[in-house]
């Protein structure tokens, strides 16, 4: 049985999806409404075995294992190492683990915690960044600023994970939207993650993030916006073989390729949608 809702990155469709805790341990950003319906909790060994069992059922073999929900990395090193040793018995044929993690988690362990980690067998790492400027974090009340986001993926990087970073196209509203885009881009440039995705804002009614916009406190963007604040970002990004991707559901134009290389040719495309006169997004977003 798993505790509902149950997310997990696009990638990670074809994994099997071991629940580990559940809801996350922050559930504070305001944009966010994934867990606010979970009270966090991390469940018990013999709780997570008895959902094993229950899971075998439905996947003997598995090649890819996510690890859910909201940040695993909260939990403590040994608690960590003991479940990987027992999925890895119970899955043999597992070639791939990943989980969501938060920065805090991240930076909360030590360099010897996070490459045991990773010996034992988790090998991506998820990582919200969301934005990169100081002041739509704190105004999301993400928990970090940019130099602990930088550090936390910088760390998650020289422990040995593959780290995918995601940010939020649109998160800081017209009143942030060119600091977002260049301190976004900063923020990616410096911890030079292996994959980085490009979601956009779609605010849902139940997030504290719905109450500022209606009180005028944050204005979206626009879809022409949200391209010219694409352009700004990709621009500004100075990036080594970082396979970028902007095919999430939430996106209106559907990018791929791998940054630096692929920069001027997306950045083209899209100016050259911006400038065609007939940019018509499936939907525009208002309250
Ligand atoms: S964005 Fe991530 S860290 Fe923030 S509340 Fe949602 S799940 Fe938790």
């Amino acid at each position: 049985m798993y505790s509902t809702p149950l997310y997990r990155p696009p990638s990670e469709a074809r994994s099997l999806i071991i629940q580990v805790t559940e809801g996350c341990s922050h559930n504070k950003c305001r944009f966010c409404y994934m867990y606010k319906c979970k009270q966090f909790r991390i469940k018990s060994k013999e709780e997570i075995i008895e959902h094993i069992n229950w899971l075998k059922q439905y996947d003997k073999n598995p090649e890819r294992i996510f690890l859910a929900d909201g940040n695993v990395l909260c939990l403590k090193t040994e608690k960590i190492l003991d479940l990987l040793n027992y999925i890895k018995t119970e899955f043999p044929a597992a070639k791939r683990i990943s989980s969501y993690s938060g920065p805090l988690d991240i930076l909360r362990k030590s360099d010897e915690e996070l490459r045991a980690i990773r010996k034992a067998g988790i090998e991506l790492l998820y990582m919200g960044v969301e934005s990169g400027s100081d002041n739509i974090l704190a105004l999301m009340l993400k928990g970090v600023n940019q130099a602990q986001m930088i550090e936390a993926g910088q760390k998650a990087i020289r422990a040995g994970f593959k780290l995918s970073c995601m940010i939020i196209s649109g998160l800081g509203g017209t009143e942030y939207m060119h600091e977002h885009a260049v301190e976004s881009a900063k923020v990616i440039s410096a911890i030079n993650p292996h994959y980085f995705s490009l979601l956009r804002l779609v605010v849902e009614e139940e997030s504290e993030l719905a109450d500022d916009i209606k009180e005028g406190k944050l204005h979206l963007l626009t879809p022409l916006e949200v391209l010219d604040e694409n352009i700004i970002m990709l621009e500004n990004m100075e990036l080594n073989n970082c396979i970028f991707r902007a095919n999430h559901v939430s996106n209106h134009v559907n990018q791929a390729g791998t940054l630096n290389q692929d920069k001027d040719i997306l950045v083209a495309k899209l100016k050259k949608l911006r400038d065609s006169g007939d940019f018509i997004p499936m939907e525009y977003d208002t309250l």
